[in-house]
């Protein structure tokens, strides 16, 4: 008789395990049992079932694996040592299996072809499924012992700080490896493959409709320093903050149209309670503090939180989560796949791993594609070594800021500055930089004194004008603000 006929359906399993649960699994009070003792006992006992089927299947799996006499490493023969006893931590407990052993006397190596066909390192504690969950613990949360008890409180696992920390820097590690791999594809390849070409393992999908955008930015982290858990040498201050350089790589689903599909300033841009408190807080975090020739402070910057979103509806009622269907995007379609990379290794490193990352995602073989960042000049030397092919695009909200500070420096009054921002963002928004600047200069030449920040505006407005056909951006379907990498800081 076929199998399938006589397995029994998951109704039929439901019922035997309430059975046992009335019978004799802590439910035998089940009219008085209150709701959150029925979910605990029934889950008690469904994972014992789940941790029971994963042991019954890891055997069944054991025993139907192909016979393995080759070694892998140097061809030889191998012979069979005893079996191993593995104890893994999975979703619902510990699950147990006996996985073959194969020895290479040659190579004095064990094997272990199960462990390879599970894709768990022999020496892991606990399953994939468990140990992604812990990295995710340990990258959101802000300590080892939270990430712990978060774990403990949140997915009912038993994960102890010290364990939590030695996964992740292990994990780390192996990403770093990773990391390095797709660097080394990418500085291996020719010139006109680094340019046109792809790495062998970049995904199989089709770009067509897809739009592939590259935003960089620095950051800033807080990282122990030496003297940390000791007495504070005599003179000597704490330095905890240290700067990050982080890309964002991300595909677009956006057909590039031959006209602006958002011809019109977004509300939002024209709401001086939504837009004022942005722009003042980049620009807190970009003007130089002894404002030298530099258009840009090259560290330290304060960064804005994660707060350009590039939504809003039509009333210019802020759209915080920005994930609704009925509210168009102003900047960039509809998000597919992103890429977070970050390193303290320094732009150049950044501009390396971005190459690599590019590479290895076919970034190459998108039609249309951006590269990103705010008028830092490091960003642009990034662009012009690895992304020359790549539509070069200043960040909208780091050029209005600009010209918000400039506009309100024009002007004694709060009210008169303001309304001359929205005159220029009008021509900033339609990519018409050249009447901005004009206009600026204009201001310039009838005051006896520059003022700092219109003086600002004309050499960040005029070193990126090239960067700032925000109309022609939006055509192509390639977003205008770099708010996904400055959400990642
Ligand atoms: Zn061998």
């Amino acid at each position: 008789m076929d199998q399938a006929e006589t397995a029994p359906t998951a109704e039929e399993i439901a019922s035997l395990v309430a059975q046992r649960l009335i019978s004799e699994g802590g439910l035998e009070d089940l009219a008085g049992a209150n709701l959150m003792t029925i979910e605990d006992r029934t889950i008690e006992e469904v994972d014992r079932v789940t941790r029971l089927v994963m042991d019954e299947l890891l055997a069944k799996q054991a025993q139907q694996a192909p016979a393995v006499t080759a070694c892998p490493k140097c061809g030889g023969p191998m012979h069979d040592r005893p079996a191993q006893h593995r104890a893994l931590q999975s979703r619902r407990g510990k699950v147990n299996f006996k996985t073959e052993v194969l020895h290479c006397e040659a190579c004095r190596l064990d094997f272990f072809p199960q462990m390879r066909t599970l894709q768990c390192d022999v020496d892991h504690l606990h399953t994939p499924a468990v140990l992604r969950k812990i990295s995710i613990a340990v990258a959101r949360d802000s300590s080892y012992t939270a990430a712990s008890s978060n774990l403990e409180d949140l997915a009912e696992l038993k994960v102890s700080a010290k364990q939590c920390q030695r996964i992740a820097i292990r994990i780390g590690n192996e990403r770093i490896d990773e990391q390095q791999e797709r660097i080394d594809a990418y500085t291996a390849a020719s010139i006109p493959d680094q340019q046109h070409g792809q790495s062998d393992g970049a995904p199989a999908n089709g770009w067509e409709g897809r739009v592939a955008v590259i935003q960089c930015d620095g950051g800033r982290v807080q990282v122990r320093d030496d003297c940390w858990g000791n007495d504070k040498p005599e003179g000597k201050k704490h330095r905890w903050w240290r700067e990050t350089q982080t890309g964002v790589l991300q595909t677009y689903q956006a057909k590039p149209t031959g006209e602006d599909p958002t011809p019109g300033v977004p509300q939002c841009l024209k709401d001086s309670l939504w837009v004022v408190p942005k722009l003042n807080e980049i620009h807190r975090g970009h003007v130089p503090v002894d404002s030298s020739e530099k258009e840009e402070s090259q560290s330290n910057a304060t960064r804005p939180e994660d707060s350009q979103e590039t939504t809003c509806d039509a009333k210019g009622e802020l759209d915080t989560t920005a994930k609704s269907s009925r509210t168009p995007r102003w900047s960039g379609g509809d998000p597919l796949v992103k890429t977070i990379v970050a390193t303290r290794r320094g732009y150049d490193h950044l501009g390396l791993t971005l190459a690599g990352e590019a590479f290895g995602r076919g970034f190459n073989k998108a039609e249309s594609k951006a590269f990103m960042g705010d008028g830092l000049k490091v960003n642009w030397s990034i662009w012009s070594t690895h992304f020359s092919h790549y539509t070069p695009i200043v960040d909208l909200m780091h050029a209005l800021s600009y010209v918000y500070a400039a506009a309100i420096a024009s002007r004694g009054r709060i009210d008169e500055g303001w309304s001359l921002y929205l005159d220029w963002l009008d021509r900033i928004w339609a990519g018409d930089v050249r009447r901005g600047i004009d206009a600026l200069q204009q201001i310039a030449s009838s005051q006896d004194e520059v003022p700092e920040p219109i003086r600002r505006a004309i050499i960040y407005l005029s070193n990126n004008a090239e960067r700032m056909k925000y109309d022609r951006y939006r055509c192509s379907g390639l977003p205008i603000t770099t708010s996904p990498v400055e959400s990642t800081q």
